[in-house]
């Protein structure tokens, strides 16, 4: 069954942490990075919670609680966890990943093809299946205010809930 998933998220940028955005580390003219109890990937987290969205799986803050456990984690490993887990209990079929990152301070096109490349490794997918959409905000909210970033993304799939034997 073709079912679509919806994720959203964002951080505050905070000074002198690493910016980390779909796995791959940015530099950042003024020394900013994402705060967050993990590594703080917004866009990781986004595509996290749209592929549980998908599988009406409820949110990644159910699965991944801010324990000593998750500090500082590298979200990718986050998103292959929460892969390994919805493909235990449904056979997935991507179809395609369309996402908007909101950001005054960090321009999407020229890491665009990294983040793909990162994210067809860890789901398996072709990265000309995923798309990243960067927007300015215009001055306006948290990423056009350039406190922070956004990100948007809907993931659509064929989803197949596998029998249970046990
Ligand atoms: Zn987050």
């Amino acid at each position: 069954m073709l079912r679509i998933g919806l994720g959203y998220d964002v951080h505050p940028f905070v000074e002198n942490r690493k910016l980390i955005l779909g796995g791959v580390e940015i530099y950042h003219t003024d020394g900013w990075g994402l705060a967050g109890h993990s590594d703080g990937d917004v866009f990781f987290h986004c595509i996290i919670d749209a592929l549980l969205g998908m599988c009406s799986m409820g949110s990644i803050g159910e699965y991944f609680p801010e324990t000593y456990e998750f500090k500082n984690i590298n979200s990718g490993v986050l998103l292959k966890r929460t892969w390994d887990m919805i493909n235990k209990k449904y056979k997935i079929n991507l179809n395609n990943i369309d996402s908007v990152v909101i950001s005054k301070s960090v321009k999407i096109i020229p890491i665009a093809e990294n983040i793909k490349n990162n994210l067809s490794k860890i789901l398996n997918l072709n990265p000309q299946k995923i798309n990243l959409k960067g927007k300015s905000g215009n001055g306006l909210g948290v990423g056009g205010e350039d406190k922070g970033i956004e990100v948007y993304c809907t993931i659509l799939g064929d989803v197949v809930e596998l029998q249970n034997d046990s």
